[in-house]
């Protein structure tokens, strides 16, 4: 099947199987189509393959009962399933790239730029709100944090329901919110579990975000968690000026100044080949946790408050 399924048909149901989005690979789908009507949230996983906190709860998310539910529920939980298979971090096994960096994407581009066009024209115009799951990948520490696309005020709204204590303001044009945002649609980015774990305590997080954002969209009821407002911040990311072995100086959620020593890249007999310095204040919302690194990958995240960025 190429064509998504019918969202809207009046009859309760969930929906399992495979969509072939470009010739190169089959994706599975999860529907679930409540007993009332209601809006369409969808839900993407696994554009980060080995992400896997975000693709368990997306697999949870399609046993959705569809008598609890106002609406449709559409869940790919696996969009980069090659590289799921491989174990691959960050990139699609077909290209080479990272499908968070091929949006919009292209008809006729390579595999990663095709499948991103796919969901821009196929899947995003389809939704009344979109969340796409993340995490830390097998090589990535982070505390758990929402993205939205800066500036689109019903994103940061959608942001905010999902209920973490930090959200980030992304001005990235090529990711999957910003594909999203810029249809008009509420997008959020969801980041929670380290280091591809999938520990039933961030699961259990990942799912009740989730289950605010549906509370949120009237597609629920019942009580859910109390929601605070979250620090608003944007993002600074040092990325490796070489190749080597990473030293980092700094934990997770550590205040940074400016001047800050991040971390040093060694070559493997000890010589310092590079040392990190922060160049904005801010704190450690992520970091690379594998002591290989290579020249141009991200080695820290800084969130910033935005208030100290007017
Ligand atoms: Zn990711």
């Amino acid at each position: 099947m190429q064509n998504l399924p019918e969202l809207k048909t009046g009859r309760p149901r969930i929906e399992q199987g495979f969509l072939r989005p470009i010739p190169e690979i089959e994706i599975p789908f999860g529907l679930v189509e409540g007993a009332k009507p209601g809006p369409c949230l969808i839900v993407t996983a696994g554009v980060h393959a080995s992400e896997y906190c975000s693709i368990e709860a997306a697999v949870r998310l399609m046993h959705t009962d569809p008598q609890k539910l106002c609406g449709t529920l559409l869940v790919l939980p696996i969009l980069n399933v090659t590289g799921f298979r491989a174990r691959s971090i960050y990139v699609m096994p077909e290209d080479g790239n990272n499908l968070n960096r091929m949006f919009p994407g292209q008809p006729d581009g390579s595999a990663g730029q095709r499948l991103a066009h796919w969901l821009v024209t196929e899947v995003f115009p389809k939704a009344d709100a979109y969340l796409d799951l993340h995490g830390g990948d097998m090589s990535e520490s982070l505390t758990p944090f929402t993205i939205y696309p800066g500036g689109h005020a019903p994103s940061e709204a959608l942001a905010a329901a999902f209920g973490l204590p930090i959200s980030v303001g992304s001005q990235s044009k090529s990711n999957t919110i910003s594909a999203a945002g810029a249809l008009g649609i509420p997008s959020v980015l969801v980041e929670i579990g380290c280091n591809g774990l999938w520990d039933e305590a961030s699961v259990t997080a990942m799912m009740d975000g989730i289950g605010r954002i549906m509370h949120h969209m009237h597609m629920t009821e019942g009580a859910t968690n109390p929601v605070i407002a979250p620090r608003l911040m944007t993002m600074s990311v040092p990325l490796a000026p070489v190749s080597g072995l990473w030293y980092s100086a700094k934990r997770l959620s550590d205040p940074i100044a400016i001047g800050d020593r991040l971390g040093e890249i060694r070559d493997v007999f000890g010589t310092v080949l590079a040392t990190i310095v922060a160049e904005k204040p801010g704190e450690v919302l992520y970091q690379l946790t594998t002591l290989a690194v290579n020249a141009g990958e991200a080695l820290v995240g800084i969130g910033i408050p935005v208030e100290t960025t007017s």
